[in-house]
């Protein structure tokens, strides 16, 4: 029977597998992870036990010498599935829904990329809602605006769970949602990002300037050392539902997506 401490260095293999699995490489020196290692006694932990670990799960060292093909094939439905049920960051305690994406999950022309998805009490957003009710409207009229249909988008958040107003991700749980992001972007290989707001575009664009600087211009972003998606910066939903002054920037943002993407004007 395996003893205490092997179930936990079991169970600290499998979290670490599966963080490795959604992109997660580094940790930030938090609190908690320092407060862990200074009362951790690791040779205390690590005990001759470990030889009752599985032999498969011995090879912590290995993971790394596994050819990424032949290890578990990164699939859209594998990503959503991970959503669904993910506990990466505190924020999965008070979500009240977890939404991946909706769209066309193959090759996309658009993906869209905006924060999060706050539900006030109350609120009775429709399954699936992204933005929220009256935003997703405000998406739908823009791709229609500049004759792209529903199914050549795909359109998401860079955290995916829906948490109530009083609830503000940090910057440890944008990262951690991050690499589900990213590796959606793998997988869908989008011809052209558009962020909307603050939080998806710094999430993409790494660069520390205002919204108001950052959009009307492409930049990159990097999927590989060969492969880079072109991102553009627009407004928010949200935030041109309150300043609706902002919309003529944000169809200016919209014509330089057309331009890319080629849109005929009548089609
Ligand atoms: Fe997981 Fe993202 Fe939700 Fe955090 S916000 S629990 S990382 S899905």
């Amino acid at each position: 029977m395996k003893s205490r401490k092997a179930e936990i260095l079991y169970s600290v293999y499998s979290l670490l597998q599966y963080h490795q699995g959604i992109g997660v490489t580094d940790y930030p020196l938090g609190g908690a992870v320092t407060s862990f290692l200074e009362a951790a006694d690791a040779t205390q932990l690590v005990g001759p036990d470990i030889r009752e670990i599985p032999q498969e799960s011995q090879n912590l060292q290995n993971i790394e010498d596994v050819p990424p093909t032949r290890r578990t094939s990164i699939t859209y439905e594998g990503i959503a599935g991970e959503v669904c049920s993910c506990t990466g960051c505190v924020l999965h305690a008070k979500r009240l829904s977890v939404v991946p994406g909706v769209g066309s999950t193959r090759h996309p022309k658009l993906l869209i990329v905006g924060g999060w998805l706050v539900e006030e009490q109350g609120d009775s957003l429709p399954e699936g809602s992204i933005f929220g009710g009256e935003e997703d409207g405000m998406v739908s009229r823009m791709l229609a605006a500049i004759h792209l249909s529903p199914e050549e988008a795909f359109i998401t958040n860079v955290v995916k769970c829906t948490i109530p107003g009083d609830c503000h991700p940090d910057h440890e749980n944008i990262n951690t949602c991050f690499s589900f992001l990213k590796q959606q972007i793998q997988v869908l290989k989008p011809e052209i990002i558009c962020t909307m707001g603050i939080v998806a575009a710094k999430a993409l664009v790494k660069n520390s300037q205002s919204l108001s600087q950052l959009r009307g211009k492409l930049y990159s972003f990097t999927l590989s050392e060969r492969e880079t998606i072109p991102v553009i910066p627009t407004y928010h939903p949200t935030f041109l539902l309150a300043n609706p002054e902002f919309k003529r920037a944000t169809w200016e943002d919209l014509q330089i997506i057309a331009k890319y993407l080629k849109l005929e004007k009548d089609k």
